[in-house]
């Protein structure tokens, strides 16, 4: 693998920040799958070019250059996502491979008419938001599956793209974005997920219902 770019590293600052909203070291370095002293070398350098701020008991903090830098990047790698998938029929778990490297290759324009060609889509087809050309990201769930306890009633909103088996797994018990499901119960012992799909029963892991970002479905009518 070719040493991070800066850009990966903006990226990645990013996604660890609006995940849990702090980024240690050590987790940068298990992103990019570089050593400690590589993230501590490449932060000064962030640090000069203004795109962190870094301060000793804070962490590290994109300033608006480098959050506008992330979101860039971001809209290219899922706008290409979309198009791989719409136009070239790709499916959904190969598609985040090919984007992390094309991601940094296209230009405005190009960037431009796949959001044409496309009708300006809001999410990418795992569900992540696209963030507009201006720098703005819509916010969404980031709410696990796995954090569910009472049954209830759930819409999902994106499934995490990092892992193409699960992605495979996901689409065969259809488990996708925009599904209406039905969270029954977690089995003893801190078994599966149990959860209903179109009336079907099926099982998820502990490992997978942490992939799985869900909104609860608030039933109209009834005052509260
Ligand atoms: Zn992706
Ligand atoms: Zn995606």
């Amino acid at each position: 693998m070719l040493s991070p770019s800066v850009e990966d590293y903006v990226k990645a600052i990013y996604k660890a920040h609006a995940a849990r909203g702090n980024v240690a070291t050590q987790e940068l370095a298990e992103a990019l799958q570089v050593s400690a002293p590589a993230v501590s070398k490449m932060l000064r350098r962030l640090a000069e070019l203004r795109l962190i701020s870094h301060t000793p008991y804070q962490g590290v903090k994109l300033t608006r250059a480098g959050e506008k830098m992330a979101l860039e990047v971001i809209r290219h790698h899922r706008l290409i996502e979309l198009y791989l998938v719409q136009a070239m029929g790709y499916s959904w778990d190969a598609v985040h491979e090919e984007a992390e490297r094309l991601e940094h290759h296209i230009s405005e324009e190009f960037e431009e008419r796949i959001d044409t060609l496309l009708g300006h889509p809001a999410t990418c087809p795992h569900g992540d938001p696209i963030p507009t050309r201006g720098g703005t990201i819509e916010p969404t769930s980031n709410r696990a599956l796995a954090q569910q306890q009472e049954p209830a009633r759930l819409v999902v909103r994106r499934v995490s793209d990092a892992s193409a088996e699960l992605l495979r797994h996901f689409h065969e018990i259809g488990v996708t974005p925009g599904t209406a499901i039905e969270f029954v119960e977690q089995e003893p012992f801190e078994g599966a997920f149990v959860v209903k799909v179109g009336g079907k029963r099926v099982r998820l892991t502990p490992h997978a219902a942490e992939q799985v970002f869900v909104d609860p479905i608030v039933s109209r009518g009834r005052g509260s």
